[in-house]
């Protein structure tokens, strides 16, 4: 809710006019229990960032994080890591998030010691989580580098499985790996999902591999959300121009559905200068007047919870000419 990650900005003797990095700026979301919802943007859009602090890796400047009703924003210390331990976090580098020092089985039941769980029968749990990523009993004995790549992504996500998370927040958990790789785990995830009832917050600059797995998409720029609705809407009839443009530089199979071709100006601003009003409006090919003082908010514009942050939706007769132009 209304979370908010500022960075840098401090005063010090060697900086007297330090920029403020605004990051994430004022993005709400809900995510609905056994759903994925996927968040979709350019590198510096503020998706990682958002990811990180409802992992409570990152402390919110402002907003907060509901968790089944629950403030964690406001827990705290062990409180804080007791509530979160039911959340879990993938990452993009399979290389880098597993300690080539351990062996799977070490790796596989860290997150109980970490925890301070004492689990019986550990050998038995360690075989389970093998066998629910599509490995077994015979690799639990060896090291990382043993692995391919798509494998040690196996085993990052076994280890996320090892405390029965109720949401993994996953961080371009295919961006490290070749292309026929990518599909064989977005198909996992989505069969382990369908088992376990997992919830997926699912991050990715590619629109192709959001597709694949989200129910829900969610479209990031410059630290604010600007779409959010379910994916069949947003890849048939996407609304907010920075979604079109995104859109439009993907090929399509399907014959049915209306593309147009939306090119964007100038380059992506700096998030430690963003543009006044909306924050797209440098690069907009339909930017009116009003968009350059008024900031849109993210809204359910016609009640179908196809929620977009857009003046050309808000009625007004600059609105309705240009809506008119973009058809055309
Ligand atoms: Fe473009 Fe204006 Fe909509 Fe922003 S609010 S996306 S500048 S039309
Ligand atoms: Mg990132």
């Amino acid at each position: 809710k209304n979370l908010k990650k500022y960075f840098g900005g401090k005063k010090s003797l060697f900086n007297r006019h330090p920029d403020t990095v605004k990051a994430v700026d004022n993005v709400s979301f809900e995510i609905y229990k056994g759903e994925t919802l996927g968040i979709v943007g350019e590198s510096g859009c503020g998706k990682s960032t958002t990811g990180k602090m409802i992992m409570n890796l990152l402390e919110p400047t402002e907003g907060s994080v509901v968790f089944q009703g629950k403030d964690l924003t406001e827990l705290t210390g062990q409180k804080g890591r007791a509530a979160r331990q039911k959340f879990q976090m993938i990452f993009q580098d399979p290389y880098a998030s597993l300690n080539p020092r351990m062996t799977v089985r070490q790796l596989l039941t860290e997150p109980f010691k970490i925890h301070g769980i004492e689990k019986k029968n550990e050998r038995a749990k360690v075989n389970e989580l093998l066998e629910l990523v599509g490995l077994n009993a015979y690799h639990a004995d060896r090291y990382p580098h043993e692995f391919s790549g798509g494998q040690r992504q196996r085993i990052v996500i076994a280890r996320a499985l090892a405390l029965n998370p109720d949401l993994i927040v996953a961080d371009e958990p295919v961006s490290a790996l070749d292309v026929s790789i990518q599909s064989q785990i977005l198909n996992l995830m989505k069969k382990l999902q369908r088992e376990l009832g997992l919830t997926y917050l699912f991050i990715a600059h590619d629109l192709s591999v959001v597709e694949h797995i989200s129910d829900r998409v969610g479209v990031m720029y410059l630290g604010n959300m600007v779409e959010l609705t379910d994916k069949k809407s947003l890849y048939r009839e996407p609304l907010h121009p920075y979604t079109q443009a995104l859109l439009s530089a993907v090929p399509v199979a399907d014959p049915t559905v209306k593309k147009q071709r939306v090119i964007l100006k100038g380059d992506l601003p700096s998030p430690s200068d963003p543009p006044t009003g909306c924050v797209f409006h440098t690069r907009c090919p339909f930017a009116m007047t009003q968009c350059k003082q008024n900031k849109p908010v993210l809204q359910d514009i016609r009640g179908d919870q196809h929620f977009v942050a857009c003046h050309l939706y808000n009625g007004s007769a600059e609105s309705e000419a240009k809506l008119k132009e973009q058809i055309l």
